[in-house]
């Protein structure tokens, strides 16, 4: 791993390579952004960078000598290297003041003395000021890089001593790219966890491996290629039953987003290429013959309706209800149109 093996986040990357070739790496940094976007993976990179024992003139680290071996061991054993996580819901005071020794010793090993600290915004009064008194008054050789996926919850005070590095949700290839290249599963099924990971390589990789999401990615597309034939007895069944699942709900919305895509996708362009259920073309060809583009278009605003409401706390029930309702009205206008 290298920064150019880093996926997405090419500001962050382009800022932080920067630093390391002009040697203007600042005392503190935190990086603000997403879960699962490559917070950890860039700090980690960073602090090789900074302690390989031989540097590459375009500021990345070599990845073989013993230095970048010790930072890339699957928990880290280089001894200029400390990485802080809450341990239960706070990062404990305990946990500053050791990392606070740590920092103030000369580097063993390496140039610089890096610590990670995973979930700044987790820190109650007494850690947060404890870090505070480092980050006020950092030695020579220390790198501090903080890592936030809630930056409202990070103290004002520490934030202000801190370069905020922004990281940006990935985007579906580049996500998709990544779970293949960790998991050897088959390119549709990455493709398919991509589009429901909210731009997460972490989330993308946990649904990857999880059976119930091709489950539940069948039942939607027969659910749809079935909503005619169902009567208000069965709608509400099936309301019945998300609403009994509130906790798959989203990841439900989001598969009935990607088959209606792809079959609208495929009504107006006839192409295969930018389809996420490419493993599922036959699939994708009915929707898009039963429903045709205007149908297509009222179901996906209706989904996207649902979705909003959910976001404001509406009832669960009267939303599923609601656009089970609206999405076989669609799919009941377009059997009238071809009759
Ligand atoms: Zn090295």
């Amino acid at each position: 791993m290298s920064w150019a093996a880093i996926i997405g986040q090419p500001l962050a990357v382009r800022l932080l390579r920067h630093a390391v070739t002009t040697g203007k790496v600042a005392h503190a940094y935190l990086f603000s952004g997403p879960q699962g976007v490559g917070k950890r993976t860039v700090a980690l990179e960073l602090a090789k960078a900074l302690n390989c024992l031989s540097p590459q003139p375009d500021g990345s680290a070599c990845d073989t000598c013993a230095a970048c071996r010790k930072i890339t061991a699957s928990s880290p054993v280089h001894p200029d290297l400390a990485v802080v996580a809450p341990d239960g819901r706070f990062i404990k005071t305990d946990q500053v003041r050791e990392l606070q020794s740590d920092m103030y010793a000369r580097p063993n090993e390496g140039r610089f003395r890096v610590a990670v600290i995973d979930g700044a915004d987790r820190m109650n009064a007494e850690s947060g000021n404890r870090l505070l008194k480092l980050l006020e008054e950092p030695p020579a050789y220390a790198v501090l890089i903080l890592l936030t996926h809630n930056l409202s919850g990070v103290l004002p005070t520490v934030i202000s001593r801190c370069q905020v590095v922004n990281f940006t949700p990935l985007s579906p290839d580049d996500v998709a790219h990544a779970v293949l290249a960790q998991t050897g599963i088959e390119s549709g099924a990455a493709r398919l966890a991509a589009s429901l990971s909210g731009g997460s390589i972490g989330r993308a990789l946990a649904l990857a491996q999880d059976a119930g999401v091709a489950q539940r990615r069948d039942e939607t597309s027969d659910l749809l290629q079935r909503l005619h034939e169902l009567d208000d007895f069965d709608l509400l069944g099936r309301g019945e039953a998300l609403e009994k699942q509130k906790e798959h709900l989203d990841d439900w919305l989001e598969l009935l987003t990607v088959w209606l895509r792809d079959a609208l996708l495929m009504a107006q362009t006839g192409s295969e290429q930018l389809l996420i259920n490419m493993d599922r073309l036959a699939v994708v060809r009915s929707l898009a013959r039963a429903f045709g583009p205007g149908n297509l278009l009222t179901m996906l605003t209706a989904v996207t309706d649902a979705r909003g409401q959910l976001q404001r706390n509406a009832n669960v029930r009267l939303v599923v209800d609601v656009l089970l309702l609206r999405l076989r009205e669609a799919a009941a206008l377009e059997m009238i149109a071809s009759l």
